[in-house]
C-alpha cells in the first residue's frame, strides 16, 4: 500500500468502485487502511474487466493528492464561503434571465460527470429555467454516433456487448486505436485472438497504430474516405448475393433507397479501392471476411465519429450489418466504443442540447409534455439548445451571456480553442465547477466550485455495453469540495426552485431517474431502467453491474438488444439510411499537411489528473508531431527536432517522431497537453469548428496544418526538487513541464542564448546554496547543480541540440538526496560512472522497463513477450505496453 499525502480515507478495508476514466467501464478494487494507505487493482467480479487494469487505472492512487485541487469557492478570485458564492451566481443568473430570457444562459457538462450530476444539471436547464442550452464534451466524442443510432434504431441504443466481442469469428475495428484508446477491450481482443484460431482481425485506420499489431490486416485508407469504405461494403454484399433477405424483408425499412445510393457512388471493390487509396485486392479480402462470416462485430470510436459525416458514416456501417442481418445475435454488431466513463449515463438523461431526459426527443411533442408532467416543471423548454461549438460562438457573440462549465476543460479541448477562451474571457459570467484551480478553463471563471473527485463522490455511470456501475467513495472530501449533484441543487433553491431539488443524496436522484426512464413508456422507449425505482439505499450503494434495460421482465438486465428484430421506431422497424459519402470539409492546400488527433496510451484527456503521476509521463513525456519520413525531408525536420504547426486557427509545438506508420501527407499529434504543462501545445487550437450536420460533432481527425522546423540556439532540461517547483515555469520559447517522484523536470528550447544560459537558471533559484557548474567547449553547452545544505535540488543541462544531452533518468533519481561535496562534479557527468546504460525510453510503465533494456534481452536472446515478461517483468501487470513490447521483436 502507498500512503497518499494530503488524502484522508473515509473507512478502511476494501471498496468496490467504477475506474473514472474511458468508457470500458472496469471495476477497481480500493484497499484503504493504516496511514491514509491506498491501493488499487481490478475487480475481479467485474465484467468489464474481470481484474484487470491498464496502466492509467493501475495508477489511480497516484492521482488522489491534494496538489492542484481546488479547495474553496471562489469569487472574482477572492475566497468566499459556499453561501456567498451561490449567493453571488444565482443573483447574476437571476438578473440576466429576467433581462435577457432563458436563452441567454447555458451550462456546458461533461461524460466526467455521474449520471445524478447530469439529471439534475439537465432538469434545472431544461425544466425550471426554461432553455435547452445543455451540451456537454460527449458532443467532442459520441454525438455522430448517438444520431446514427437514433436514424437507425429509434434511439440511441447500444445493440451488443463485449461479451460479443469474444464470440465474433471476425471483428472489423475502424477508426480506433483500441490498444490505446480502449486497453482492457484490445486485452479482451488479444485473448479472444489467442483462444480461437479462427477469429480474423482487421484494422481500418489511415495510421499503423499499436492496435494493428494483432491484426491479420491493416487497411490504411485515405483520411476520411471510410463512408466510400461502407458504401461499397454494401454494394459488394448485395452483389455477391448476401443479403439477409428474411431480416431485411421482416425486420427493416429502406434497404432498396440505401443500396441504390451505395450503387451511384461505390458500385465496385475497383471504384471502393480507388475512394480509399487502398489496394483492391486486399480490400476485396476484407470485403470478403465480412460477407462469409456469421458472427462479425464492427468496433467503431472516434475516427469514425470525430467527422463532418461522422453520422453517416456511422449508418453505412449498420447498414451492412442490417442487410447481413449481423445484430442482435451473440457475435454479430455494430458497436460504437464510448470514450467517456459516462458518455452513455449523460445521454440517458438528455445531458445533450437535442435530448430530453430518459431519451425522450424535441421532435415528438408528447415527449416534452410528458417530461414536463413528471418534472411538474415551470418553465419547460419547447425546443432543442444550441450545441457545442453554437454554444461557444453564442458566448463570444454576446447572445449567452452566462455560461456554468462542469467538470471539463473546453479551453483545451474544444475545436478553435483560442477562440473559446477569448469568448469566455469576455462572457459576463463564466462559472466553473471542478477538481482542479490550475486549468486553461478555471482561469477564465469569475466564480470557482470546488467539486469532490474520484473516491469522495458518488454515484453511477454507465459505460459501452449500457453496464450501470456505482462509483463508491473511499475518501473524505478535500477542503470544501462537494458533490456536483449537490452544488446544482443548491444552486437551483438559491434560483428558487426549492421544491424539484431537495435532494438528500444520489439515491434519491437515481430512483426519480429510474422512475421516470418507466413514465408512461409502455415498451416505446429502449431505455427503461424503472425495475430499480424502488431501490433502497443499501441496495444502490451495493449495486452489482447491470446492463440496461432493467424491467420488470428482465430485472437482472438485458446482455443484447434487438434479438427479437424489434426496434423502436414507429415501425418497429430498423431503418436504413441512403448514405452519400462525403470527405472531410476542409482539404489541404500543397504546403499543407494533414493532421490526425487522438489519445496516447498513459494519459487522460487534458492531464489535469493523470498528468500528476509520473509513472504515467514515463511512457511519452512531450507532446510530439508523427510524421512520414518522405513528408520530415520535405518539411525539413528530422528525428527530435521540433515542429511547429499552424494555421488560421491557432499553432502547436511538438517533438518529431519520424515513422512509416504515417501515410504520407498525414500528421498525428496527441491531443492531452494543457498550458499547466506545455507553452504552446494544445491541439484543439489547430481544430476547426467544422461540424457534422446532424450530430454537430467537429471534425477533430482532419485539419489542415503547415509545419515548419522550429530551430532552438539552446536546448536542454532543467530538473527541480518538489519544494522548489512552485509555480515557477521557465521564460523560454518551448518548454514541457514533467512530473517526478521527487520534482519536476522541464524540457526546455529557445531560439537565442539569451535568458537561457546557466545564469539565468541560477537567478530563478535564489533558495539554493551552493551550485557546481561547468561550461563545456562548444558554444552554449554547460551543466550545473544546485544544493540547499547536502540536498540536490536543481540540475540544469543545456546544449544545442537535444540530441547532444544526457540521458537524465540517473540525475532525477538523485534529485531530494544527499550529495557530498567531493563528488558533486560527478552528477555533471550524468550518469553512476558504473558502466551502467539508461533504460532508454520507458515502454512499460508499471515496472518503469525502457525500450534499451528490452532490446539489450532481446539479443541475450529473448525472443516472445512472456519471456521478456519472465526477465524483466514488462507486460505482466496491466498490459497496456504488450502492443509496443511485440513491435520491438523481431520477426
Ligand atoms: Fe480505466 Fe483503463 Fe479500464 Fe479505461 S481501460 S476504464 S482507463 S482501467
Amino acid at each position: 500500500m502507498k500512503r497518499i499525502e494530503t488524502v484522508e480515507i473515509s473507512q478502511s478495508g476494501s471498496t468496490n468502485t467504477t475506474c473514472p476514466y474511458c468508457g470500458v467501464g472496469c471495476g477497481v478494487t480500493v484497499s484503504t487502511g493504516g496511514d491514509n494507505d491506498v491501493r488499487v487493482k481490478g475487480d475481479k467480479a467485474h465484467p468489464a474487466n474481470y481484474g484487470r487494469l491498464c496502466v492509467k487505472g493501475s495508477a489511480l492512487d497516484e492521482t488522489l493528492s491534494a496538489g492542484n485541487r481546488l479547495l474553496r469557492p471562489k469569487v472574482n478570485g477572492e475566497d468566499v464561503s459556499w453561501e456567498q458564492a451561490l449567493a453571488y451566481s444565482s443573483g447574476k443568473l437571476k438578473s440576466i434571465i429576467e433581462q435577457y430570457g432563458p436563452d441567454s444562459v447555458a451550462f456546458y457538462l461533461s461524460g466526467q460527470l455521474l449520471t445524478e450530476d447530469y439529471y439534475v444539471a439537465n432538469k434545472l436547464m431544461k425544466g425550471f429555467i426554461g432553455s435547452a442550452n445543455v451540451d456537454t464534451n460527449s458532443r467532442l466524442c459520441m454525438s455522430s454516433a448517438v444520431a446514427a443510432h437514433k436514424r437507425a434504431f429509434g434511439g440511441d441504443l447500444v445493440p451488443g456487448c463485449y461479451e460479443d466481442i469474444e464470440l465474433a469469428d471476425f471483428l472489423l475495428i475502424v477508426g480506433s486505436n483500441t490498444a490505446y484508446a480502449h486497453p482492457i477491450v484490445f486485452q479482451r481482443i488479444a485473448k479472444a485472438k489467442k483462444e480461437n484460431p479462427n477469429l480474423t482481425v482487421v484494422v481500418v485506420d489511415p495510421r499503423r497504430t499499436a492496435t494493428c499489431e494483432i491484426a491479420d490486416i491493416h487497411l490504411p485508407i485515405k483520411p476520411g474516405s471510410d463512408g466510400f469504405f461502407f458504401n461499397g461494403l454494401l454494394s459488394f454484399i448485395a452483389d455477391n448475393g448476401c443479403i439477409d433477405d428474411e431480416f431485411v424483408h421482416q425486420h427493416t425499412d429502406g434497404f432498396a433507397a440505401a443500396l441504390a445510393q451505395a450503387k451511384l457512388q461505390v458500385p465496385d471493390t475497383k471504384s471502393a479501392s480507388q475512394a480509399c487509396d487502398v489496394d483492391e485486392d486486399v480490400l476485396r479480402q476484407v470485403y470478403n471476411y465480412f460477407v462469409a462470416t456469421d458472427r462479425v462485430v464492427t468496433i467503431f470510436s472516434q475516427g469514425i465519429n470525430q467527422s463532418t459525416s461522422g453520422c453517416d458514416k456511422g449508418n453505412a456501417i449498420i447498414n451492412c450489418h442490417l442487410a447481413t442481418g449481423k445484430i442482435g445475435k451473440p457475435g454479430a454488431a455494430p458497436f460504437s466504443i464510448t470514450g467517456q466513463p459516462n458518455a452513455m449515463g449523460g445521454r440517458e438523461v438528455g445531458g445533450l442540447a437535442n435530448q430530453l431526459a430518459a431519451h425522450m426527443s424535441f421532435d415528438v411533442p408528447h415527449h416534452v409534455r410528458l417530461v414536463e408532467a413528471f418534472w411538474q416543471a415551470p418553465n419547460m423548454a419547447e425546443k432543442e439548445g444550441l450545441k457545442a461549438v453554437d454554444m461557444f460562438q453564442a458566448v463570444n457573440d454576446g447572445k449567452i451571456k452566462a455560461i456554468w462549465i462542469m467538470a471539463t476543460n473546453p479551453v483545451v479541448s474544444m475545436p478553435s480553442a483560442d477562440f473559446v477562451r477569448t469568448a469566455l474571457e469576455k462572457c459576463e459570467l463564466v462559472i466553473v465547477s471542478d477538481c482542479v484551480d490550475n486549468g486553461d478553463t478555471t482561469k477564465t471563471a469569475d466564480v470557482l466550485f470546488p467539486a469532490q473527485g474520484w473516491g469522495e463522490k458518488q454515484g453511477t455511470a454507465t459505460n459501452s455495453e449500457r453496464c450501470i456501475s456505482f462509483q463508491k467513495s473511499f475518501l473524505k472530501p478535500m477542503g470544501e469540495a462537494k458533490p456536483d449533484w449537490e452544488i446544482i441543487s443548491l444552486m437551483a433553491q438559491h434560483l428558487g426552485f426549492r421544491d424539484g431539488f431537495s435532494y438528500n443524496h444520489p439515491v434519491d436522484i437515481f430512483r426519480e431517474h429510474a422512475r421516470l426512464s418507466g413514465f408512461e413508456n409502455d415498451g416505446q422507449r429502449g431505455f427503461d431502467i424503472s425495475a430499480l425505482e424502488n431501490i433502497t439505499r443499501e441496495e444502490y450503494e451495493t449495486l452489482k453491474p447491470t446492463q440496461w434495460p432493467i424491467t420488470q421482465s428482465s430485472p437482472t438486465g438485458t446482455q443484447r438488444l434487438f434479438g427479437d428484430g424489434q426496434f423502436f421506431t414507429p415501425s418497429r422497424k430498423a431503418q436504413f439510411i441512403p448514405i452519400a459519402a462525403r470527405y472531410p470539409a476542409e482539404s489541404p492546400t500543397s504546403d499543407q499537411l494533414i493532421m490526425n488527433t487522438g489519445r496516447i496510451r498513459d494519459q487522460w484527456h487534458t492531464m489535469t489528473r493523470t498528468g500528476k503521476a509520473s509513472r504515467l509521463l514515463s511512457h511519452v513525456d512531450e507532446p510530439y508531431v508523427q510524421i512520414n519520413p518522405v513528408d520530415a525531408k520535405r518539411f525539413n525536420v528530422t528525428a527530435n527536432s521540433i515542429a511547429h504547426l499552424k494555421n488560421h486557427n491557432g499553432e502547436f509545438f511538438g517533438r518529431v517522431k519520424v515513422s512509416t506508420d504515417q501515410r504520407q501527407g498525414d500528421i498525428f499529434s496527441p491531443i492531452h497537453w494543457n498550458s499547466a504543462f506545455a507553452s504552446s501545445s494544445r491541439v484543439g487550437a489547430l481544430v476547426s469548428s467544422n461540424v457534422d450536420p446532424v450530430g454537430g460533432q467537429p471534425e477533430f481527425k482532419h485539419c489542415p496544418v503547415s509545419l515548419e522546423a522550429f530551430t532552438p540556439s539552446v536546448e536542454g532540461f532543467c530538473l527541480i526538487a518538489n519544494d522548489l517547483s512552485g509555480s515557477w515555469t521557465p521564460a523560454v520559447d518551448y518548454w514541457v513541464k514533467v512530473t517526478l517522484i521527487s520534482g519536476t523536470k522541464y524540457i526546455l528550447a529557445n531560439k537565442g542564448v539569451d535568458g537561457c544560459s546557466i545564469g539565468d537558471f541560477k537567478a530563478a533559484f535564489p533558495q539554493v546554496e551552493s551550485w557546481v557548474d561547468m561550461s563545456l567547449s562548444s558554444g552554449v553547452a554547460a551543466r550545473a547543480a544546485g544544493f540547499i545544505g547536502n540536498q540536490l535540488k536543481v540540475v540544469v543541462v543545456l546544449d544545442s541540440q537535444v540530441d547532444k544531452l544526457m540521458d537524465s533518468t540517473w540525475l532525477e533519481s538523485k534529485l531530494e538526496t544527499e550529495v557530498e561535496t567531493d563528488i558533486r562534479y560527478q552528477l555533471l557527468a550524468g550518469s553512476p560512472g558504473d558502466g551502467a546504460s539508461a533504460p532508454g525510453k520507458i515502454i512499460c510503465s508499471c515496472f518503469q522497463v525502457g525500450e534499451n533494456q528490452i532490446k539489450s534481452a532481446i539479443e541475450e536472446g529473448c525472443a516472445s513477450v512472456e519471456s521478456l515478461g519472465e526477465n524483466l517483468k514488462c507486460g505482466t501487470n496491466c498490459g497496456s505496453c504488450i502492443p509496443e513490447i511485440q513491435q520491438l521483436i523481431p520477426g
